[in-house]
């Protein structure tokens, strides 16, 4: 269903527009670095799967979507069949939000599921923007991650989603790779800008427990990530994105003008959002939940007819104020300068951030020590 056809979906509602997440947690394989909620099956359960979100989805209670992020897990390994009946029914029970036409509708994306067939039923099912999880354009670098597509893959994977009029993509890119790869990051960059995506989301490796990489380092096989290879490459891609029109709004996240992610850049404004599937997060401004990790936990808690969130927090006045203040931080806006009790010394001293009349935000060096930052602030409060 295209935006058009999602027209006469819409409805005048008072609530303010939701933010919609729907958690795929199905994969292939498991990459050597990832420790998300996922499910790796070779045969993908495609109605099971669906069946069992719409039903999450009958018992919340929410009017008015103004985003939709499919992400995962590998949402693009579901059928295009499966896609447009997930969103069809999901907008006919939440509806579209008056005010927030034409509505923005995510598919995460693994280059090897975009064939020009699968772009065409996506744009159809209402998709209008692709996150690619591209990571590097170096096959030696791919085959470490337990990446299931080649490098040559990324480019046609593009060249399937604009010929099926998709123009809004965003690729992720993973740098801070252990030397030893020798990954030429700035090569990659390249590589990605020549294809002229819209938006770039750029993740430093991190080593998390109990993954394929955290083995491989505790058994010598390779070195985990170094600080000051992060530094570069992170500040590198700052000066190399500016000069070709990007500009980075949130710490990870770059994009040329029009093109921000209206779904994250609504996580990143403490707006209320509503997460359907395992491990998925709801927020509504005070309380946060989360539903158990496991798919097959999940599906056994929805089947049943029982709640699946596993726990629940509920903000306090100044939790909340902290938060806002570390979410503010993130972005390219900052936060008003009223916000800070106290700027921290060392950081406006060493430039790390900027104080303009009311306003203050990091700078790139700032982005790095982003953590310090909120712990500085949190021991003034
Ligand atoms: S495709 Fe994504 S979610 Fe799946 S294993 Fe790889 S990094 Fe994790």
């Amino acid at each position: 269903m295209r935006n058009a056809e999602f027209h006469c979906q819409l409805v005048r509602v008072r609530f303010p527009p939701v933010h919609l997440y729907v958690h795929v947690p199905l994969c292939e394989r498991r990459c050597s670095y990832c420790d998300f909620s996922i499910a790796v099956r070779k045969r993908i359960p495609a109605s099971d799967y669906v069946g069992t979100i719409l039903k999450e989805a009958d018992g919340t209670a929410l009017s008015g979507l103004e985003t939709i992020y499919l992400g995962g897990g590998t949402p693009s390994l579901l059928p295009a069949n499966a896609i447009q009946r997930l969103l069809h029914e999901l907008t006919e029970r939440f509806r579209i939000s008056h005010s927030a036409f034409p509505i923005e509708v995510t598919l995460e994306a693994n280059p090897e599921d975009v064939t020009p067939t699968n772009a065409r039923a996506w744009a159809a099912a209402g998709i209008n923007r692709v996150s690619l999880g591209a990571q590097s354009f170096d096959d030696t670098v791919l085959k470490w991650m337990h990446r299931s597509h080649g490098a040559a893959r990324i480019g046609a994977a593009m060249h399937a989603l604009r010929g099926a009029g998709i123009e809004n993509i965003s690729l992720d890119l993973i740098f801070a790779l252990p030397e030893e790869l020798h990954r030429d990051w700035e090569r990659d960059l390249d590589m990605a800008l020549a294809l002229r995506p819209n938006h770039l989301s750029l993740y430093g490796l991190t080593v998390e427990p109990r993954t394929p990489l955290d083995r491989w380092i505790s058994r010598g096989a390779t070195h985990a990530p170094d600080d000051d290879r992060y530094a570069e490459e992170y500040l590198f891609a700052h000066e190399r994105l500016s000069v070709f029109g990007y500009q980075f709004y949130e710490v990870s996240n770059a994009a040329l003008p029009g093109f921000r992610s209206r779904h994250n850049s609504a996580y990143w404004s403490g707006k209320p959002y509503v997460g359907l599937g395992p491990a998925a997060h709801s927020f509504d401004g005070t309380t946060r939940r989360w539903n158990v990790r496991a798919w097959e936990a999940y599906r056994r808690a929805i089947a049943e007819g029982r709640s699946a969130v596993e726990s629940e927090e509920t903000l306090t006045e100044d939790q909340k104020e902290l938060e806002a203040i570390y979410l503010g931080l993130r972005t390219v806006e900052g936060l008003p300068l009223a916000a800070l009790r106290r700027l921290p010394p060392p950081f406006a001293a060493q430039g790390w951030i900027e104080v303009s009349a009311d306003r203050v935000k990091c700078t790139p060096e700032g982005w790095l020590r982003l953590d310090s930052l909120a712990m500085h602030t949190e021991s003034q409060q």
